[in-house]
């Protein structure tokens, strides 16, 4: 196949290269618009197409509460928690090696560097190419499977620009693929037809997710102990739990520490899926002391 562009800026006519289920896509629909783009190893053209993207979910009755963290890259409200693969610490590795080796070989003053210089240069822009994909890659396949396996996904719109002005790079390192990770989620949820709601941010880390109590931190402490109802829990799973009943309460829905209200149906054990070895304690003698003080959490309507 090729492609000619007719646009009036003469760039002329192109090979294009594209297996066989993106020609069909490209020969059968509508085309709006292509975009041209320039990675390190290459141009590409993008196609944008009407397409209906649909696939058959299935309802698994599970609900879930999502933290995004730096420690762990989210948690949920059973204490479940996924983080970053090692490999992708390895290819941030190879980054910091290639451009080592480009510095080394950058001459101050001169003004063409050298051969060399340029065929490193165009080394670590792949480097970093392969590892912008392999993330991408690995968010993206991580929020597809969240949202197949639950009904309904409650994560916490993060204002990441927020986050950025506070401190170091592991931030702003988890911050693109934050945003990326919810992006994708939303577009499963269309795709799925399952819910995904994004709550404001304020307070997920200092309510009590017992009884709605004020309980102020600071980021470094790592587990919630509310003197109210004498909840303990890793600072991530209250937080979890918070962002879950605020997105369930958007819906209507309420969220009695593991089963749901309203519906009555679907209910989640909430020691199902232990993972957290040492949360698991805590989850497990959990639900006596909310059910005792189940009552004062009910919140008072604004009239
Ligand atoms: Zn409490």
């Amino acid at each position: 196949m090729s492609i000619t562009f007719t646009d009036g800026f003469g760039a002329g006519t192109f090979s294009l290269y594209c297996n066989g289920e993106a020609r069909q896509d490209i020969l059968q629909h509508k085309i709006n618009r292509v975009r041209v783009i320039r990675r390190a190893d290459g141009y590409y053209a993008q196609f944008c197409l009407d397409v209906e993207h649909k696939e058959p979910g299935k309802y698994t009755g599970q609900v879930i509460g999502i933290d995004l963290g730096l420690v762990h890259f989210y948690t949920d409200q059973n204490g479940n928690k996924v983080d970053c693969p090692k490999f992708l610490r390895r290819s941030e590795r190879r980054i910091k090696q290639h451009q080592r080796r480009l510095s080394r070989k950058f001459r101050k003053g001169i003004k063409p560097q050298s051969q060399n210089y340029h065929k490193q240069r165009k080394r670590l822009g792949k480097v970093h190419l392969k590892v912008q994909r392999q993330r991408r890659d690995w968010v993206i396949k991580l929020a597809r499977c969240v949202v197949m396996s639950h009904d309904i996904v409650v994560y916490e719109n993060l204002q990441v620009h927020n986050l950025v002005r506070n401190h170091h790079l592991a931030k702003s390192i988890h911050d693109a693929s934050w945003s990326l990770f919810t992006r994708w989620l939303d577009y499963y949820g269309k795709v799925f037809d399952k819910v995904v709601i994004a709550v404001p941010p304020q307070y997920t880390s200092q309510d009590c997710s017992g009884c709605g109590y004020w309980v102020q931190k600071t980021l470094s402490t790592r587990t919630h102990q509310c003197p109210r109802c004498g909840i303990v829990l890793c600072c991530d799973v209250n937080a979890a739990r918070v962002i879950l009943i605020r997105g369930l309460e958007m819906l209507g829905i309420e969220w009695n520490n593991g089963t749901l209200g309203h519906k009555g149906t679907a209910s989640v054990p909430s020691t199902e899926g232990t993972l957290g070895e040492m949360s698991t304690a805590v989850v497990d003698g959990q639900p006596d002391t909310v059910s005792a003080v189940a009552e004062p959490r009910t919140r008072i309507p604004c009239p």
